[in-house]
């Protein structure tokens, strides 16, 4: 038996093909990041992407997931606060795969 659940194929995040395990949408995501530092959440894009999962916390659809969203944040942290990277990672848990 099945649960009424969504497909797999539809559950994966549109930037890694990954399942979305963690469903966190950019929005809630980018409301944390202003949380903690208003100016760079302001400086954040939302990416208007949906798949089948919807955000644990506001329950709107959403395509990119919380781990490819936090990169692109740090990403936009490194250019513009370099400074506030290591905090960043800190306090979201954000690994960065060791470069090969
Ligand atoms: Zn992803
Ligand atoms: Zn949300």
């Amino acid at each position: 038996m099945k649960p009424a659940q969504i497909q797999p194929e539809e559950a994966k995040c549109i930037v890694c093909q990954e399942a979305i395990t963690n469903p966190i949408c950019p929005e809630c995501m980018r409301k944390q990041i202003k949380g903690w530092h208003p100016s760079l959440g302001e400086s954040l894009v939302i990416p208007k992407s949906e798949t089948g999962v919807r955000c644990l916390f506001c329950g709107k659809y959403m395509g990119v997931c919380a781990h490819c969203y936090s990169e692109e944040a740090d990403d936009l942290i490194g250019r513009k606060r370099p400074k506030l990277q290591k905090e960043f990672r800190e306090i979201f848990g954000l690994r960065k795969e060791a470069q090969i």
